[in-house]
């Protein structure tokens, strides 16, 4: 079996895309294990280690059966970092059966892939990120943790097409964090940065995973 048709999944489920603009709508996600970053503030940190090897074509098994009972055009690839591992088999199999794909991703890694969306979340303390996302990302996540500060928005505003939103993302919607991204909202509106946006998990909301 070539290593590119067996990877770590973590699990597959649907759900509804519960953050950013696809905010809402129904989504089949399929989770990979394993991330490069350890952020303290990760709230997958099961899918770090835990999973099983699946083929792909196994992996396309579960997906069509869950779109039998679920049956959306969206797969979202996550983690974990779905990139760490070689998904472009699975994303060709995916688009070849008329799934639309999103990737959700730290941005560290890049594979060319027939993507129609992208996710990125850069992580502290360096939000680094690859620069083809400059031009395929539809949106910049960023998690709202105790250390942020807007000089990383700025930073991030001048980088990106202003069309890109920066989103606030609030730590598990946590009261303390939701008021630090409403604080930092209201600098970036004094320092003159456009299109930055709040943002809530919704899935937590209707009680969906
Ligand atoms: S990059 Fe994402 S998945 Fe990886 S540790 Fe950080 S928050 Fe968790």
């Amino acid at each position: 079996m070539h290593p590119q048709h067996i990877l770590k999944i973590s699990e597959i489920f649907p759900s509804i895309q519960g953050e950013g603009l696809r905010q809402g709508e129904p989504t089949l996600f399929i989770r990979l294990s394993g991330c490069n970053l350890k952020c303290d503030f990760c709230d997958t940190k099961y899918a770090w280690i835990s999973g099983k090897e699946m083929t792909v074509s196994r992996v396309m098994e579960r997906i069509r059966k869950i779109h039998q009972i679920f049956p959306t055009r969206w797969v979202c690839l996550t983690g974990g970092e779905p990139l760490l591992q070689k998904v472009e088999v699975l994303a060709r199999r995916l688009k070849n059966e008329g799934f639309k794909i999103q990737v959700e991703t730290n941005a560290t890694i890049y594979r060319p892939m027939a993507v129609s969306w992208y996710t990125i979340s850069p992580k502290p303390p360096k939000y680094l990120y690859q620069p083809e996302y400059r031009k395929k990302a539809k949106e910049v996540k960023i998690v709202v943790t105790r250390g942020l500060e807007l000089r990383v928005l700025q930073k991030l505003r001048q980088e990106f097409p202003e069309k890109i939103p920066l989103l606030l993302q609030p730590q598990s919607n946590r009261r303390w964090s939701l008021d630090q991204a409403k604080k930092l909202l209201k600098q970036s509106l004094k320092g003159n940065l456009n299109n930055v946006r709040l943002s809530v998990q919704i899935q937590r909301i209707f009680g969906w995973r």
